[in-house]
């Protein structure tokens, strides 16, 4: 028996893993899996702000919530196999192992040895991934010692293809493979390179999830990520470095900036996903009732004058917020192409009635 408090990544990761069921189908010892995930849990740098194990049981709880409630995994539909919902999962809890709480982008500015070993490509992301792997080839780590090699090539695969696309460069690349499907794809069985372009954009869903989430969360999560986001623009400021976009405390609003991730980032993708898993438009109300409260021009107009004189501050929560209030008002509009061609078909047999 441990605390709860501290292993927040290690209990949930360890939880949401047995539940799939591929532990025993993956040959791997229950001791050493703990042992790894505890391993794992304490390479997340604790003094980062944002980037720490908190945020990495938060993405893989957003990632088994969308596989679970969404259902991609019930009865193998769609050929999903309980191991790809463990790489899943998995991915999910690595994905800023060693996070040092810089950008990809300060890394090659300062020509980190990191960056020069990755030859500025996704720096952070093949880092988190090597460095998983290089741990697990410790034996009391290695959980994979078991498992026949044609499995663990297709867990690898998987893994490294999730955790490379949670690189935001990647976010357009993907996003616009996601568009090009129609509804027919998904009615059929998936081949296995689309069933990784799905588990990909889950475990990217997830890890952007905070404007998604019940707004007296997100704007915990939003207060972790601007301390992150200010402290590296203090840092390029002091090394005489451009100040990266958003970086900056002394011109970033806070609102604005989250306005703007929601509409060209996060409502994209929130509602291309929600067309695969409908469910997602509960986080899409959430986010749309989020983009509201930091678009009201109360707020906007606030920040901007705090901004200007050093003292930006997160706005406080409505005194009537009610998550459920959210999800009344929110979700009763037409979300996904089906549900608005419907709609569409409804008024036009009613005008020619
Ligand atoms: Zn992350």
């Amino acid at each position: 028996c441990f605390r709860v408090r501290g292993n927040c990544l290690r209990l949930l990761t360890n939880f949401v893993a047995q539940s799939s069921f591929a532990l025993e189908e993956l040959c791997i010892d229950c001791k050493k899996w703990d042992e790894l995930l505890f391993a794992v849990q304490k390479g997340y740098h604790q003094d980062n702000p944002y980037h720490m194990r908190l945020h990495a049981a938060d993405v893989v709880h957003g990632a088994y919530w969308f596989c679970k409630v969404g259902e991609l995994w019930s009865l193998s539909l769609k050929g999903f196999t309980n191991v790809e919902l463990f790489t899943v999962i998995f991915s999910a809890a690595i994905h800023d192992y060693d996070h040092p709480g810089v950008s990809n982008n300060f890394l090659i500015k300062t020509n980190d040895p990191l960056a020069i070993l990755y030859n500025d490509k996704a720096v952070l992301e093949s880092h988190h991934i090597a460095a998983v792997f290089q741990l697990m080839q410790q034996s009391k780590y290695n959980i994979f010692k078991h498992t026949p090699a044609a499995t663990y090539s297709i867990v690898r695969e998987a893994i490294i293809h999730m955790v490379l696309a949670t690189d935001m460069s990647q976010h357009f690349v993907k996003l616009g493979l996601l568009k090009t499907k129609d509804e027919e794809w998904l009615k059929q069985e998936l081949s296995r390179e689309d069933r990784l372009l799905i588990m990909s954009m889950v475990v990217h869903a997830a890890d952007v999830s905070n404007p998604c989430r019940p707004l007296p969360l997100y704007l915990q999560w939003t207060d972790k990520v601007i301390q992150e986001f200010f402290a590296q623009g203090d840092r390029e400021k002091a090394l005489g470095l451009p100040i990266s976009p958003l970086m900056n405390r002394g011109t970033t609003n806070i609102a604005r900036s989250q306005c703007g991730f929601i509409d060209v980032i996060i409502a994209p993708l929130y509602n291309a996903m929600s067309e695969i898993i409908p469910q997602m438009r509960e986080c899409v109300a959430h986010m749309r009732y989020n983009k509201d409260f930091w678009s009201s021009m109360s707020v906007l107009s606030i920040r901007e004058e705090e901004m200007r004189k050093g003292t930006q501050k997160l706005p406080p929560l409505p005194d009537d917020f009610a998550a459920s209030a959210v999800l009344k008002v929110h979700m009763k509009l037409p979300r996904t192409r089906t549900q608005l061609r419907h709609k569409e078909k409804q008024r036009t047999l009613r005008d020619i009635h």
